[in-house]
C-alpha cells in the first residue's frame, strides 16, 4: 500500500532523511524505532505531505503523494489535490490536539461534515459507533478538558477513523500519557490492527512492537539501519546501533 523509494529531506543544511526506502503492505503494521532526532516524525509527516520531500518518491495506493509526474520530474500538486490525498490517511500525534470547544462527538463529526455531503445524521451515527469502538460511548458529550489524556487520545483516534482512511499514521501516541493510561490506547490500536488497518507507528513501546508489528524498522541518523520482523530486529538485531537502542528502551 505504501512505498518509499530513496526519500530525502533536509532542513537547511541538515539532511534529516538520507534516502529512505521501505514498503508497507496492506493490512500490515510497521513500527518505526529510533533515537531522538533520527527522522521518525519527519518521515511520517512526509507520508501525508505535511512536509515536502527533496528527493525520491512516496506512493500510497499507487498514487504519488504530493506530486505529479511532469515529463521526467515531479511537480508539486495543487493543495486541493493534496487535501484529497490526505483524507485517506489518518494521523494521530503525541499531543491529541482535539478542538477544546467541541465535545468528543463534535470533534469526530467535524471533518466528515466539512468534506462530504453526507448528512449530519449519518456522521453522528458513525461517530457514535467509533466512540463505542474506542470504549467511550458514555463520553460523547464531554469536552476534552473533562477527559483524561488517554480518553482524549482515543477520541483523536476515532476522529482520524471517521474519514475512513486506508492508512493510519501514529507518532508516539502514548508518550505524553500517564503510564496507567497507556494500555487503553494501545488496546485500541491493537484492535485496529487486528481488524486489518494498515498502520505505521512510531513508538518506544517495545511490547507493542513485539506483539503487533509485522515489520520493525530501526532508523538512525536519517537512514534505515535495519528492518525485519520483530523476532529479528528486536530479539536478534544485527547491528550494534540497534542493539544499543533496544537495550536503552527495554
Ligand atoms: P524524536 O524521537 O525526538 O521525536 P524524531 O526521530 O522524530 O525524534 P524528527 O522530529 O524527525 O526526529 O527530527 C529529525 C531532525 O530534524 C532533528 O534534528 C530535528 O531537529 C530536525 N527538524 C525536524 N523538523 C524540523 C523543522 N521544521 N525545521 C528544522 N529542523 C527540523
Ligand atoms: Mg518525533
Amino acid at each position: 500500500l505504501v512505498q518509499l523509494r530513496g526519500v530525502r529531506k533536509h532542513f537547511g543544511q541538515l539532511e534529516v532523511l538520507k534516502g529512505i526506502s521501505m514498503d508497507v503492505h496492506a493490512g500490515q503494521v510497521t513500527v518505526l524505532l529510533g533515537p531522538s532526532g533520527s527522522g521518525k516524525s519527519t518521515l511520517l509527516r512526509c507520508i501525508n505531505h505535511l512536509e515536502s520531500i527533496d528527493g525520491g518518491r512516496i506512493t500510497v495506493d499507487g498514487e504519488i503523494v504530493g506530486y505529479r509526474e511532469a515529463g521526467d520530474h515531479l511537480r508539486e500538486m495543487h493543495p486541493r489535490e493534496v487535501a484529497r490525498q490526505r483524507r485517506s490517511i489518518g494521523m494521530v500525534f503525541q499531543r491529541f490536539n482535539l478542538f477544546p470547544h467541541k465535545t468528543a462527538l463534535e470533534n469526530i463529526i467535524e471533518a466528515p461534515l466539512v468534506v462530504s455531503r453526507r448528512g449530519k445524521a449519518e456522521a453522528i451515527a458513525n461517530a457514535r459507533e467509533l466512540l463505542r469502538r474506542v470504549g467511550l460511548d458514555a463520553w460523547a458529550d464531554h469536552y476534552p478538558s473533562q477527559l483524561s489524556g488517554g480518553q482524549q487520545q482515543r477520541v483523536a483516534i476515532a476522529r482520524a477513523l471517521a474519514m475512513k482512511p486506508k492508512l493510519m499514521l501514529f507518532d508516539e501516541p502514548t508518550s505524553a500519557l500517564d503510564p496507567e493510561l497507556v494500555g487503553d490506547v494501545l488496546d485500541v490500536m491493537k484492535e485496529l490492527a487486528a481488524e486489518g488497518m494498515t498502520m505505521v507507528v512510531v513508538t518506544h513501546e517495545i511490547g507493542f512492537a513485539r506483539e503487533v508489528a509485522d515489520e520493525v524498522v530501526f532508523m538512525d541518523g536519517g537512514v534505515v539501519v535495519e528492518s525485519g520482523p520483530p523476532a529479528q530486529v528486536i530479539e536478534q538485531p544485527e547491528h550494534e546501533r540497534t542493539r544499543g537502542f533496544i537495550r536503552s528502551v527495554l
